[in-house]
């Protein structure tokens, strides 16, 4: 009889479907210790947040064949030591994605009827309909921002309500937007200026920190009304504070904020905010669903079905990963350094596999950069086994090729080709690690680690110095620095690794030194 070992509350539904195929034991709230001991005979353990599986929990099993997480993130699982044992890890990613939908629905019509205002007021016995005039969802522009999972779930409701809708974006192409039945714009302006409501569905990234700040909120309409249950540091509080206050804008409705719980946080003073403490996911189906999502993956394991949740790739031979292994974190890293330093949607890749690599399977290799390439723009979920599918419904058309030979021994070549703009990587390995060898046909020899600031410059005496002078009167440290350039006296580029994450507007005043092309800074 299989054992299943539950250690964090689960939904009863989700139980029943295990039960079907094993023994459940359920325990939760073990000590480190108490762990330990159960998990030497289990042969599945299941968990949500609450219980740490660490490298040792694993190292203590000696049958567990699977690890199911109730939710989206795995970041409680030691994932990597669970592949080297051969354990699949599993999760439920969609569980929440309608809840939050709806409630993003909820809140985009109570704030423009002041329902919860009008509420309270009734409630204290008053009787005024004047004071609480709304006004219609229909034939409104709705301004989507991020066009995700939980995006296309809110994009789709919105329709039903006769709403106008156009989104922002970059990383989706157009034909991808439009089959949704939503108008993409390339700037996040343009939609802060055309729509009557906004609702944000990003993940929280340094990218997106801040990205309705007081230079959006200026360009809103005055009756606009914004709406987040994404995550609280999309938005300048503060500049949003001072809007509302100023009735530059019609109302607001959050369910995140930058703190939470929120402390002594002044927009909740105002009466033309409303909200509701981050519950997003908070419904009897979103947690049903976390557990039941992660049953059903756990028994399609068991029963040797192909499972569509599974995180981490356990089943290739261990001669053959241990071989291919650094190939795929130097493939995963020019993925993340194409899609930041692209920053769009990439419509077509072309990889080679050069020297030996061209006689290997290559495939995990491919995978591997997809997942660079979506990771840093997604919110989680993407893995080895669905990064090409959803690389497929982004429109991302894939070519590979190989050489036999090359300059850098076994090497790989990417080319990401976005809709006016291109970009090229060679890496390769140095002692097992991964080294870039060639940006944009520059030449240059740099560990993809760290913050990394790449400037496109012309070849000039001095301009060295004037960016090191810049960054330094900017508190930024320079850790290192490469020069590549094609010609003496032509187009060339810098790249510096340094110690923190270079601020915004040190980079736009770095785009305007004389002779500089432009700067981007990106973090590996
Ligand atoms: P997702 O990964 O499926 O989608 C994110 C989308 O954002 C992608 O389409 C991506 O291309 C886009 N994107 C990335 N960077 C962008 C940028 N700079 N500008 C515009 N678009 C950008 O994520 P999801 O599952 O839809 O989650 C969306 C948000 O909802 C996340 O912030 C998540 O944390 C939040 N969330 C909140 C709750 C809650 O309780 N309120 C629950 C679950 C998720």
């Amino acid at each position: 009889m299989v054992k299943i070992l539950v250690t964090d509350p689960l939904h009863e539904d989700a139980i029943k479907i295990l039960e079907e195929v094993g023994e459940v034991e359920i325990a939760t709230g073990l000590t480190k210790e108490e762990l330990l001991e159960k998990i030497k005979d289990a042969d599945v353990l299941v968990v949500r947040s609450g219980t740490k599986v660490t490298r040792d929990v694993i190292e203590k099993a000696e049958k567990l064949k699977v690890i199911g997480r109730a939710g989206v993130g795995v970041d409680n699982i030691d994932v990597d030591a669970a592949t080297e044992k051969g354990i699949i890890v599993v999760n439920a990613p969609d569980a929440s994605s309608i809840s939050v939908a709806e409630l993003t629905m909820g809140l985009m019509l109570a704030a423009p009827r002041n329902i919860p205002q009008a509420t309270a007021s009734l409630k204290r016995g008053e009787w005024d309909r004047k004071k609480f005039k709304g006004i219609e969802l229909y034939g409104k522009t709705l301004g989507v921002v991020g066009l995700g999972r939980i995006g296309q779930q809110v994009v789709k409701r919105a329709k039903a309500f006769g709403m106008n809708i156009i989104g922002y974006d970059p990383y989706i192409p157009k034909e991808v937007a439009e089959s949704m039945g939503v108008e993409l714009v390339d700037d996040i302006n343009e939609l802060c200026k055309r729509a009557d409501f906004i609702t944000l569905h990003v993940p929280l990234t340094p990218k997106t920190r801040h990205m309705i700040g007081k230079e959006q909120i200026a360009l809103m309409k005055k009756n606009a009304i914004i709406v987040n249950c994404a995550r609280g540091g999309l938005i300048d509080e503060e500049a949003l504070y001072e809007a509302l206050k100023d009735k530059k804008i019609r109302s607001a409705a959050l369910d995140v904020f930058e703190q939470e719980p929120p402390k002594d946080n002044p927009l909740l003073e105002l009466d033309n905010v409303i909200g509701t403490p981050h519950q997003g996911a908070s419904t009897v189906e979103a947690q049903k669903s976390a557990g039941t999502i992660v049953a059903e993956q756990v028994v399609k394991i068991l029963k040797g079905e192909p499972a569509e949740n599974v995180v981490n790739l356990p089943m290739l031979p261990m001669e053959k990963m241990s071989k291919l292994k650094p190939y795929m974190i130097l493939a995963e890293k020019i993925g993340n350094m194409i899609i930041q330093l692209l920053d769009k949607s990439i419509e077509k890749v072309e990889l080679t596999y050069m020297g030996e690599l061209a006689k290997e399977d290559t495939e995990m290799i491919k995978r591997s950069f997809l997942m660079g390439i979506l990771s840093p723009i997604l919110l989680a979920g993407v893995n080895l086994i669905n990064a090409p599918t959803i690389a497929k419904n982004r429109n991302i058309k894939i070519v590979e090729g190989t050489v036999s030979e090359s300059d850098y021994g076994n090497a790989i070549k990417i080319i990401a080709k976005g809709k006016t703009e291109e970009i090229s990587i060679v890496g390769s390995l140095t002692d097992g690690r991964p080294v870039l060898r060639e940006i944009n046909g520059y030449k240059v020899d740099i560990k993809p680690e760290g913050i990394i600031c790449v400037i496109k410059h012309i070849d000039r005496p001095g301009m060295i110095g004037k960016v090191g002078l810049l960054l330094g009167d900017c508190g930024v440290n320079i850790a290192g620095m490469q020069v590549g350039r094609k010609e003496p006296g032509g187009e060339s580029i810098m790249v510096l690794n340094v110690d923190h994450m270079i601020p915004d507007d040190v980079i736009e005043k770095l785009k305007k030194l004389e002779n500089i092309k432009d700067a981007k800074v990106i973090d590996l």
